[in-house]
């Protein structure tokens, strides 16, 4: 018999568990930077640790077996791992991506990659056909997020791997807001999930990290090529705490989503409330390409406020709810997209893809949800003009 079935009880025991030396149920922090070789040519499978470090190597199987993937990597932050994943194309190559993709990864492809010659082109890719009309010889890769920052769309990610497959690219999917235990890209066809370990999978606002799983060998030996001629790895104690983050993703994500769908009720039934974006609303765009590739509407919210309640004085007034940067930790964060997140991205384009002035984004965090509606209630209150 099998040791498990279920992704709960994965998160805690998959990978590679415990130690075999000793016997401690954790992995141990291997805090060390080279491994003595018994002669030339002879070494114990570890020889220097940007190459492949124990404590990192637990999280990248890790990872692997949460995502159904042949292979996890490891980096020292989302964008670190989605840089590895662009470096797989060259000059004169083109990526898709979303529009509401991730600020960052806009930025890294403007102002980096672009030196370099790799192309981009932003288009909605919840719009299928349209999708399909922008794929020229030139397309290497699709990069999706589902569901994409800040406002929530969605794709069908399954429907974009067919295309991908079609014509023989890549289809890539950023999973930071789902995480495997509510959407496994893969599954659905992918060829790379990415991960922002920083949010949902850390949990805690306590580390930056990122991942990437690949579901076949050759591409595991590319990204493996990359990450150890590029460097850019996550250190071992960082490993450690994100496995550790892990263990408990099930019950947390539990909690974040109970409290995000009441959230997302109360704000759409309330009077200073003109627009709600959260994939669990049964009028929300995409709810049904949502329901059947994920297994809820995460803890992430979008909302605007009518023209008259002032934003600036709705966020002075949150309480218990902070305004930061970042997502996916126990506590709840609120923050301005076209301020914070999305401020890398120009105007014109922020106005053509729906990041208004007014939009609020939430992470709902595990708190009491009473004291989490009491404080937006109280902040919106205050914010009326
Ligand atoms: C935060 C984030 C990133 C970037 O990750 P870092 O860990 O901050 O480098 C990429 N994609 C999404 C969807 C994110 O939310």
């Amino acid at each position: 018999m099998e040791k498990y079935k279920h992704i709960e009880s994965a998160m805690i025991h998959g990978g590679i568990y415990g130690d075999k030396v000793t016997g401690a149920v954790n992995t141990p922090i291997y805090q060390t930077s080279t491994y003595e070789q018994k002669g030339l040519g002879e070494n114990s499978g570890w020889e220097y640790s940007r190459t492949g470090n124990p404590t990192r190597a637990a999280l990248e199987a890790l990872i692997a077996e949460l995502e159904g993937g042949t292979a996890g990597f490891a980096f020292g932050s989302g964008m670190a791992a989605i840089t590895a994943v662009l470096s797989l194309f060259r000059s004169g190559d083109k990526v898709i991506i979303s529009s509401n993709v991730y600020g960052g990864t806009f930025r890294v492809l403007d102002k980096v990659f672009s030196n370099f010659g790799l192309k981009y082109i932003i288009v909605d890719t919840s719009d299928l056909d349209n999708l399909e009309s922008n794929i020229t010889d030139d397309v290497r890769a699709i990069l999706i997020e589902s569901p994409a920052n800040p406002l929530l769309t969605i794709t069908d990610i399954a429907a974009v791997s067919v295309i991908a497959k079609k014509h023989g690219i890549l289809s890539i999917v950023d999973n930071t807001f789902m995480t495997p235990y509510l959407q496994r890209p893969i599954e659905l066809g992918a060829d790379i999930v990415i991960h922002s370990a920083t949010k949902y999978l850390g949990g805690h606002s306590d580390l930056v990290a990122g991942l990437v799983v690949v579901k076949d060998r050759s591409l595991a030996d590319r990204i493996a090529f990359i990450q150890n001629a590029t460097g850019g790895v996550l250190g071992p104690f960082d490993s450690f705490l994100l496995i550790r983050g892990i263990k408990t993703l099930g019950v947390r994500l539990d909690r974040h989503v109970e409290n995000a769908e009441a959230a997302a009720n109360f704000l759409q039934n309330h009077k200073a409330v003109k627009k709600v974006y959260y994939p669990g609303l049964q009028d929300a765009q995409g709810y049904e390409v949502n329901r059947r590739q994920a297994k809820n509407g995460g803890a992430m919210i979008s909302f605007e406020l009518y023209e008259n309640y002032d934003i600036r004085k709705f966020f002075k007034s949150l309480r218990l709810i902070a305004l930061a940067e970042s997502l996916g930790g126990v506590e709840s964060l609120v923050c301005h997209p076209a301020s914070m997140t999305h401020a890398s991205i120009p105007k014109e384009i922020r106005d053509k893809v729906g990041i208004t002035e007014g939009l609020i984004r939430l992470s709902i965090g595990i708190e009491n949800i009473d004291d989490l509606l009491a404080d937006l209630d109280q902040a919106i209150a205050e914010s009326e003009m």
